[in-house]
């Protein structure tokens, strides 16, 4: 019998909508669903080659202690019990969850009340942190909450997309297909890429500005200068609808045009077209993603490109705004329970007394915790330097991904317990596992993903759970009973989803933007066949809202927007010992650390191997020869790659994927290189802009 299914993509942040069909045999085909508004039946080629990752090879597929198959009972009891004597004998912040964008919202919503509500710690990070929590921060200092102002459809409708540290081809290949197209279809229409590297995306870009790495900052402070003194300053909007331009402004004005040139890398003629363009045509979108968010200034980022829509009044109308693209499937929804240290559930903030206060009696929890948690980068230093005593990580792998991945990996092995749940039994950090649960994979488990529209959708199971894996929210929900805590009775995901629904409405006055209580009552079934939907949907209105903030109504208290006053700092890392950038990144075929991906020979074959690209007077300079082994160097370790002599690459800068890890190519974990840098507001690492020594092998 042949059954189909209807659910999503578990890579990017686009969140497209996948129908897979079972046939007779057992064996699956995947193609685009095109009735889900993401990308109307397209794919990309990660996504179209699903089919080919679900099989069972390297599959955890029991609870192991110390590497030996043991049964659920003796493996979650004894994580209760470390948990449980770690907070007994150290207090709560002695444990922590280090969890992931790839969890399900639902799985995201029981680790966040276990951590927060009864264990009574926020040391609950992600590896979110690593993706898109400049732009969380961004969002809450202008707009008073981590709202999303537009859709997707803006892309298509604007006369100029702006893509800032964004290879959108590779990294949300069905967004970038539907920018392609409504170019061909609107010829008029202009893209222009801000990128150090002459990308793949640049092959739709009318303007390719080659930027300095992080001189993003400066580019839309001299945009914000130049737009304040023109006729495209929308006066009304900002007085009506904002506080602080003149500070903005003061700090923008004070950049002289030969600064902006310096520190952006970029000609006068290019800077002045830019600015044109910005200025003269009322429908833009800018859109950002890592080579935003990922930097040592990204909050600051952020609100430079948001001060100048709010300058220009154009936010959350038919193709204007600006645009955070998410990285990962659930980045969103792991925002919308609170899942980060710093968050609390339903978009409340941590910091504010009464929103702790009413979490807590939502939940009927022994406790709260008052303060934020430690952000990734700082939980495994905590890790290393031993006032972490148990960590439990959930459906990542930061020995690859972590920045200063050496050192992170060495915390990891001297850390006294540590459990893994994951779907692969021997990845770089399952290997150091005290406890490893096994997890259920895209295929098998059930849920909701949230993608960068705020558009939620069911993830559905259609494959029958693989020997004795289980759900993430299941194993956090056990483990929370047998610590002795109430209130994880969970018997379906759908009952999660529903207490998720009606905390997001309690005591809601409209004060809060995520409100999705048109769901409160949902059961089995509706979860069944929920169809997706934005938030917010209030129960009141029972319709979503697609667009934000074109008439205000911001969530600040005096429900105006922040205009942010920002410095423009230097962004040289470079130094005699380190005379070189390294920028990290992804390529079209694989997924992060290739633990899905790297099964299937197809997507292996686009690129077969790690590489860094090399501008070619640097690969002269240097005595580097195409297609030989380079050694790339930082103070924090070594990588060894295939040399790929290119002019797309910036002289000066290197770019090297984040992909490879030990399993599939040695020596090859680039983020050894990164060093644990991070910005002050949302304690994201800087993964671009990274110094090194680069040499011949
Ligand atoms: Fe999946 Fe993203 Fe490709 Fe869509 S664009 S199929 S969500 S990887």
């Amino acid at each position: 019998m042949v059954k189909e299914v209807k659910t999503t993509c578990p890579y990017c942040g686009v969140g497209c909508g996948v129908i897979a069909t079972v046939e007779g045999d057992g064996t699956v085909a995947v193609k685009g669903d095109p009735e889900h508004p993401a990308n109307f039946g397209r794919l990309c080629s990660k996504g179209s080659a699903l089919a080919e990752t679900i099989g069972l090879d390297g599959r955890v597929l029991f609870p192991e202690v110390l590497g030996q198959r043991t049964g659920w009972d003796v493996a979650l009891d004894l994580v209760a019990r470390k948990f449980s004597d770690a907070i007994a004998e150290h207090g709560p912040d002695s444990v922590a969850f280090y969890v992931s964008g790839q969890l399900l919202t639902e799985d995201y919503y029981v680790a966040n009340k276990l951590m927060k509500g009864f264990i009574g710690s926020a040391n609950i990070d992600t590896n979110s942190r690593l993706c898109m929590s400049s732009s969380v921060a961004g969002h809450r200092r202008a707009f008073g909450a981590d709202t999303v102002p537009g859709v997707y459809e803006d892309l298509e409708l604007a006369d100029v997309v702006i893509l800032t540290g964004s290879n959108l081809a590779w990294c949300h290949p069905v967004l970038y297909q539907r920018i392609a197209a409504a170019k061909t279809a609107r010829p008029a229409m202009r893209i222009v890429v801000i990128d150090p590297r002459r990308t793949m995306t640049c092959d739709i870009a009318d303007l390719h500005l080659a930027i300095r790495p992080d001189g993003d900052v400066a580019l839309f402070m001299g945009l914000l200068g130049h737009l304040a003194v023109s006729p495209t300053i929308d006066r009304d909007y900002i007085d009506a609808h904002t506080q602080g331009f003149p500070e903005a402004f003061a700090k923008a004005s004070a950049l002289s045009f030969t600064e902006i040139m310096e520190r952006t890398g970029l000609p006068a003629m290019q800077l002045r077209k830019f600015f044109r363009l910005f200025e003269t045509n009322e429908k833009v979108v800018t859109c950002y993603s890592q080579g935003v968010n990922q930097s040592s200034s990204g909050t600051d980022k952020v609100n430079a490109i948001i001060n100048c829509h709010l300058a220009t009044g154009r936010i959350g109308r038919l193709g204007m705004g600006p645009f955070s693209l998410t990285g990962q499937p659930n980045a969103m929804g792991g925002r919308e329970v609170g899942g980060l240290a710093n968050m609390l559930a339903a978009h409340m903030a941590i910091e504010n007394p009464e929103d702790r206060d009413r979490v807590q009696r939502f939940w009927a929890s022994p406790t709260m915790a008052e303060k934020a948690g430690l952000k990734a980068v700082d939980m495994f230093k905590a890790v290393a330097d031993g006032r972490i005593k148990a960590l439990w990580i959930m459906a990542t792998n930061p020995v690859v991904s972590m920045p200063d991945a050496d050192a992170v990996e060495a915390a990891i092995k001297a850390c006294p317990f540590v459990v893994v749940s994951d779907i692969l039994r021997d990845t770089d950090t399952a290997r150091h596992a005290h406890v490893l649960l096994p997890s259920l994979g895209w295929g098998e488990k059930d849920g909701t993903v949230t993608n960068s529209e705020r558009r939620i959708s069911r993830q559905r199971g259609f494959l029958a759970f693989p020997g004795e894996a289980r759900a993430d929210w299941w194993q956090m929900a056990e483990v929370g009973r047998r610590m002795g805590f109430s209130g994880f009775d969970y018997a379906s995901p759908a009952e999660i989803f529903a207490e998720h629904a009606v905390l997001s409405a309690f005591e809601n006055s409209g004060s809060r933007d995520f409100d999705i209580g048109a769901y409160a009552h949902i059961d089995d079934a509706g979860y069944r066949t929920l169809a997706p939907f934005q938030w917010p949907q209030p129960a009141a209105t029972g319709s979503c809202v697609t667009r934000f903030f074109a008439e205000g109504g911001f969530y600040t208290p005096d429900r105006k927007a922040r205009f942010i006053p920002i410095e423009a700092s230097s962004a040289d890392r470079t130094s005699e010992n380190y005379p070189l950038t390294l920028n990290t990144g992804r390529i079209r075929d694989h997924w992060h650390t290739m633990t899905r991906t790297g099964k299937s020979p197809r997507l292996s074959s686009h690129i077969a191997e790690p590489f860094a690209e090399i501008h070619p007077r640097d690969a002269m300079d240097l005595g580097i020869r195409g297609a030989g082994l380079v050694e790339l160097e930082s103070p924090h370790g070594k990588v060894i790659v295939r040399a790929l002599v290119t002019e797309r690459q910036a002289l000066g800068s290197v770019f090297v994927p984040m992909h490879w890890n030990d399993q599939f190519a040695a020596k090859a974990r680039v983020d050894a290189l990164v060093a644990p840098v991070t910005d002050p507001h949302s304690g994201q690492p800087a993964s671009k802009n990274v110094a090194i020594a680069l040499r011949p092998f």
